[in-house]
């Protein structure tokens, strides 16, 4: 890899160079990007990517609450699209509403009670940013991301601008599936804003309240108060399948309730939620996400799949 100080096109933005990630991720660990960039707007955002020597790797963040960023940090370039231009929720036609990439899917879900747009408030349960919805098709109480995204914007890794129409995808051939928890869609490029479509008229005051119940829900049968990641294993089988299997269920099936490595422990509320309870490093939440694994693994013949995305240098030990 090139010289990175010497190599970073000029923006117009901020471009911090070992800037620690920990702060920015729900977790509360991991060390810092080489650079982090936060573009002032798409244009910012293009040029810099057109401008950026290709053999320098780009990892895109939102708001850190499906990742572990390793203790050694992230090598290149690190994009975050957080900020006033990069949260702007608008109106974006009939039972629509364009949002940019780094609004929060709360943020998504109040503006669609606000403009009596019914099928959106969903999202108020998902503590993301709309454009790290996609990566895992983020979902709950029934609905999903793909049920909603009409058009997908965003912008390569060369720079060019690609706009996705529903399920068909504009750049190359390939269709974007969405499943359960999981995409196709292309991991090098950075979504930049989304268009939503609900399902139709909603009452403002109804709406409000369904995010109300949505939110009081969460708190009562998650960690939502905690460092944690959300859940850490996706369901072995997805939503509808008759004698459906829960992640959750499974864990405790292996005696993993409260089990601890160093600071991270399983969840006493919530057992497919890992918690940083202080002092925890990234090594740690890992190495306790794996020891789960195996145990119900072993314990129920199942094999769990990582939801949470784990990024970034294991940190190799000092000499
Ligand atoms: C308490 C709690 C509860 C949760 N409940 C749910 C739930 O009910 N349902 C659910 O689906 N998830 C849930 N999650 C997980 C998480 O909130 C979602 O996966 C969310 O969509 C992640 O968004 P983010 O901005 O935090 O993405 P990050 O964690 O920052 O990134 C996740 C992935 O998305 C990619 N990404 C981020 N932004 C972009 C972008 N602009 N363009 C391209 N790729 C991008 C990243 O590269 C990474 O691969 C929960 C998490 C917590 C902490």
């Amino acid at each position: 890899m090139p010289d990175l100080r010497s190599n970073l096109p000029n923006v117009r933005g901020k471009l911090l160079l070992d800037q620690p990630l920990a702060p920015y991720t729900w977790f509360r660990v991991g060390g810092p990007a080489d650079a982090l960039f936060l573009p002032a707007d798409e244009d910012d955002l293009a040029d810099f990517l057109k401008a950026l020597p290709e053999d320098i790797p780009v990892t895109f963040m939102g708001v850190g609450s499906n990742t572990i960023v390793r203790d050694g940090g992230i090598e290149g370039v690190t994009i975050r699209l957080m900020g006033g231009y990069w949260g702007k929720v608008e109106p974006g036609g009939p039972n629509s509403l364009f949002a940019r990439a780094g609004a929060l899917d709360l943020s998504v879900a109040k503006a669609s009670a606000k403009a009596g747009i019914a099928g959106l408030t969903f999202l108020s349960g998902i503590p993301g940013s709309i454009g790290g919805a996609v990566r895992t098709n983020a979902g709950c109480y029934g609905r999903e991301l793909k049920d909603v995204a009409n058009q997908i914007e965003g912008i390569t890794r060369s720079g060019e601008r690609v706009r996705f129409e529903a399920e068909i995808a504009q750049y190359g051939d390939p269709k974007i599936d969405f499943s359960y928890r999981h995409t196709n869609f292309p991991g090098d490029i950075i979504v930049t804003g989304l268009l939503l479509t609900g399902s139709g008229e909603g009452d403002p005051g109804e709406l409000e309240q369904e995010i109300a119940d949505h939110q009081a829900r969460r708190a009562e049968t998650q960690p939502i108060k905690d460092k944690t990641g959300g859940s850490t294993f996706a369901n072995p089988d997805p939503p509808g399948t008759p004698n459906q299997r829960s992640s959750w269920k499974l864990i405790d099936q292996a005696g993993c309730r409260g089990l601890r490595v160093g600071g991270a422990q399983v969840s006493e509320k919530h057992c497919n939620f890992l918690i940083n309870t202080g002092e925890a490093t990234a090594a740690d939440i890992e190495a306790l996400g794996e020891l789960v694994r195996a145990r119900v693994l072993a314990e129920t013949g199942v094999d769990l799949r990582w939801e949470i995305r784990r990024i970034g240098r294991i940190q190799t030990p000092q000499t």
